[in-house]
C-alpha cells in the first residue's frame, strides 16, 4: 500500500531562476497542502536553488534536479554532481528520463551508475522507464521496461530500492498529446509492481507520465496501480498545473 500520491512537475529546459520564483509565488497562492499528496518540482539545474528557496516554507513540496553525473566531481564539463545538486537544495533526481536516454544517448548502464550515486548521496531517485513506439508495436513494452528497471536496480539492496520512485513514461506519449489509456498504463504498472516485489521493494510509488493533463489525470489516478504522475508540458504554467492537481485531487485516496 503506497501512502501518498505524487504529483511531479518536470520543467525541462524552461523557467530560469527569476521565472521560477514568479511561478512559485503564483502556485503557492493557488494550491494548499493536502494530506496524502506530495508535490515535486524538477526545474532546470540553474533554477534549483531559486525554486528550493521559493518553496521552502511548504513541507509538502520537494524540489529536485533533472539529471546528475555519477561522479562527485571532476572534468565533466556541463555536468552537475549529486553533492552539488543537494547543496543547491535538491532532494530528488530524475534518472533515465526518455530525453536523456533518446536525445542525449544515455544507456541503461549510465542510469544504473546514476541511481547508485543518488542513493549513496541520500537523495530520492525518480527512475524513468518507457518503451518507444516501434517497441510497443512489436509487443515489447513489458520486456523493455523490465530490462530498464532490472539493469538500473541490479545489485542494490531492497532497503535502498525502497527509497526510489519509479515512473512509467511511454516515449511515444511524452510531449505528443497521446496518452496511454488508464487500462494500458495499469497493465504496465502491474508488471513493474511485480518486478519490484521480486526485488523486495514494496514501498515504491509507481507514477505514470506522458501527456497528462487536466482532462485525463482523474482517469489515470483512479487506477489503484497508478500512484502519481510525472508531468512536463501541463506543469509549465502555475495556473494550469494547479488545475491539473485539483482535477487529480478529486480521485486521490
Ligand atoms: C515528461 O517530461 O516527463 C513528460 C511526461 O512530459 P509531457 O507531460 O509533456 O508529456
Amino acid at each position: 500500500m503506497i501512502a501518498r500520491t505524487v504529483f511531479a512537475a518536470n520543467w525541462k529546459m524552461h523557467l530560469g531562476p527569476q521565472e521560477a520564483r514568479g511561478y512559485a509565488e503564483r502556485f503557492l497562492a493557488a494550491v494548499a497542502p493536502r494530506q496524502g499528496r506530495e508535490l515535486v518540482f524538477f526545474p532546470a539545474s540553474v533554477s534549483v536553488e531559486a525554486a528550493a528557496g521559493a518553496f521552502a516554507g511548504r513541507s509538502d513540496i520537494r524540489v529536485g534536479i533533472q539529471d546528475v553525473h555519477w561522479e562527485a566531481k571532476g572534468a565533466f564539463t556541463g555536468a552537475v554532481s549529486v553533492p552539488m545538486a543537494a547543496a543547491a537544495g535538491a532532494s530528488c533526481v530524475l534518472i533515465g528520463h526518455s530525453e536523456r536516454r533518446h536525445v542525449f544517448g544515455e544507456t541503461d548502464e549510465d542510469t544504473a551508475r546514476k541511481l547508485r550515486a543518488v542513493l549513496a548521496g541520500g537523495l530520492t531517485p525518480f527512475l524513468c522507464v518507457g518503451e518507444k513506439l516501434p517497441e510497443r508495436e512489436a509487443h515489447q513494452t513489458e520486456a523493455v521496461v523490465l530490462r530498464q528497471l532490472r539493469t538500473a536496480c541490479a545489485g542494490i539492496a531492497s532497503g535502498d530500492l525502497d527509497r526510489i520512485v519509479l515512473a512509467y513514461e511511454p516515449v511515444w506519449a511524452i510531449g505528443t498529446g497521446r496518452t496511454a489509456t488508464p487500462d494500458d498504463a495499469a497493465l504496465v504498472h502491474r508488471s513493474l509492481r511485480g518486478a519490484l516485489d521480486v526485488l523486495g521493494a514494496r514501498h515504491v510509488p509507481v507514477l505514470y507520465g506522458g501527456s497528462v493533463n487536466g482532462g485525463n489525470i482523474a482517469g489515470l489516478l483512479a487506477r489503484p496501480e497508478i500512484n502519481g504522475v510525472l508531468v512536463g508540458g501541463a506543469s509549465l504554467d502555475p495556473a494550469v498545473w494547479a488545475d491539473v492537481i485539483q482535477a487529480g485531487d478529486s480521485v486521490i485516496r
